[in-house]
């Protein structure tokens, strides 16, 4: 079998993870185009990532074999501040996935404006098919083999897809048995609250979508939708961001008429019970089957009849092929990169109006960030301050975007419209660059 590490950095990983790296790198260049004035020296800067590890580790499994795992963690900007960016375990995990994925936290970072660079780690692994005690011992010995490449002021993780908070305890943990006797509690983000998890963390990056979409509708920003009042909502997924998303668009006065998990989706025109939903997948391990809805494969979902699509679970989803059946007039990312560059190009032909990943879900690094800061003064914010201030954040980024979209659409010298996902970036790379050049070029 190929090392997965090798084949990874020399761009030989799953087709998707290539295709997100390359997604991720066509949208940056798209982005610097329209900034005439970033120096060339500094697009090569922010094309690479600072520091990418590969790592690979053996794991003892409970029928007492040893298997070998192999890690990733990538830095790809500090210079807002240390690196930022979760933990995924997924089987197709690659170093090219991760780069991408941390290149995309950068440009968060910047655009929610929170003093925090980009970064994401990875293992290659199947939580679906491994006891807790197997992910327990994954988490600590991918921890200590990272050693000092976290810590609360140099890079700080948090959950992603198939981590969670039981996960980030264990981060912490291992991290805290190591630096005995300080505060260790900044070194990640997303831990239980009673280890010092922010309240409102997990809901935060469903309900920052909600938050950003709602501001955006409200400024005239999706041609034909006024308001989310009586708004149909198609949501892909139901994981953590998927669920709070649908609660949180449902707040709003939506009708939430699909969701899904990875054995397919439920359509229900005149709205689902979340509760009702959430109940039969616990009962029945998948939201498929329940009473009073339709069946329908994730395909059909991206396609169903809708006003707001909000794909909340993988990357790729929305792509060549499904772009031009896609009925929704905006599509919320909720999970990174569900949208590809071509799927990109053939909405905006349509009119259909695409909140950028980076913008729309920028709410989960938003209360990571409130949660380092509660950390480090060892305090506790109320539910109300947490959400109050990460909707505010939300809004003053919607409004950073949007002005920037008028800027560039209006400008003489680099004709053509430009969409909210090339606006939000060159928001974050001017605001990156700019940053880097005052501090200045090191020595
Ligand atoms: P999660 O593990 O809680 O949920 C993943 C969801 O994907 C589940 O509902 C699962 O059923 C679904 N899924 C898996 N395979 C699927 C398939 N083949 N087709 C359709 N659905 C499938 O993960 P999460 O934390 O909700 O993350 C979802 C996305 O959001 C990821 O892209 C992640 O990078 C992104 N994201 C998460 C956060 C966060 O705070 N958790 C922040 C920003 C972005």
């Amino acid at each position: 079998m190929a090392d997965p590490a090798t084949a990874a950095s020399e761009g030989g990983g799953s087709a998707a993870a290539v295709d997100l790296r390359t997604a991720v790198s066509r949208q940056f260049d798209l982005a610097a185009a329209r900034i005439p004035t970033l120096k060339t020296g500094l697009i090569d800067f922010l094309r690479y990532p600072k520091r990418a590890i590969s790592l690979c580790f053996p794991v003892e499994m409970n029928d007492g074999s040893v298997r070998t795992f192999h890690g990733y963690r990538v830095v790809h900007n500090t210079a807002k501040g240390p690196g930022k960016g979760g933990i995924r375990y997924h089987p197709d995990v690659t170093m090219d996935e991760v780069i991408a994925l941390a290149t995309l936290m950068t440009w968060k970072c910047a655009l929610i404006d929170v003093p925090f660079g980009g970064a994401k780690g990875g293992v290659i692994c199947d939580t679906k098919s491994m006891e807790e005690g197997e992910l327990r011992r994954i988490t600590r010995r991918f921890i200590h083999e990272l050693g000092d490449n976290i810590g609360p002021y140099t890079d700080v993780p948090a959950p992603d897809m198939y981590t969670n908070d039981q996960t980030m305890a264990w981060v912490y943990d291992t991290y805290a048995q190591e630096h005995p006797g300080r505060n260790n509690l900044p070194v990640v983000t997303g831990k239980p609250i009673e280890m010092g998890g922010s309240l409102g963390r997990s809901a935060a990056t469903g309900l920052g979508t909600c938050f950003a979409a709602e501001r955006l509708v409200m400024l005239g920003g999706v041609p034909g939708l006024p308001t989310l009042q009586d708004a149909a909502v198609a949501v892909q997924g139901f994981g953590n961001v998927a669920v709070a998303a649908a609660h949180s668009f449902q707040a709003a006065g939506a009708r939430i008429v699909a969701v899904s998990d990875s054995q397919g989706a439920i359509y229900c025109r005149d709205g689902l019970d979340l509760d009702g939903v959430a109940a039969f997948k616990r009962e029945h391990g998948t939201v498929v089957g329940l009473p009073n809805t339709q069946s329908l494969t994730n395909e059909d979902l991206l396609t169903a009849e809708c006003d707001v699509l909000v794909p909340a679970a993988m990357g790729g989803q929305v792509h060549a092929g499904n772009a031009d059946a896609i009925r929704a007039r905006l599509v919320v990312e909720g999970a990174n990169g569900p949208v590809t560059p071509e799927a990109d190009a053939q909405l905006a032909a349509r009119g259909i109006v695409v909140l950028p990943d980076i913008l729309a879900n920028a709410g989960g690094v938003c209360v990571s960030y409130y949660e380092w800061v509660q950390n480090n003064e060892n305090e506790q914010w109320d539910l109300e301050d947490v959400n109050r201030k990460m909707k505010r954040k939300m809004e003053r980024a919607v409004d950073a975007v949007l002005a920037c979209q008028r800027r560039l659409s209006a400008s003489q010298t680099m004709p053509g419209a430009a969409d909210l996902r090339v606006a939000a970036i060159v928001v974050a790379v001017e605001r990156i660059a700019d940053l880097t050049l005052k501090r200045g070029i090191w020595p």
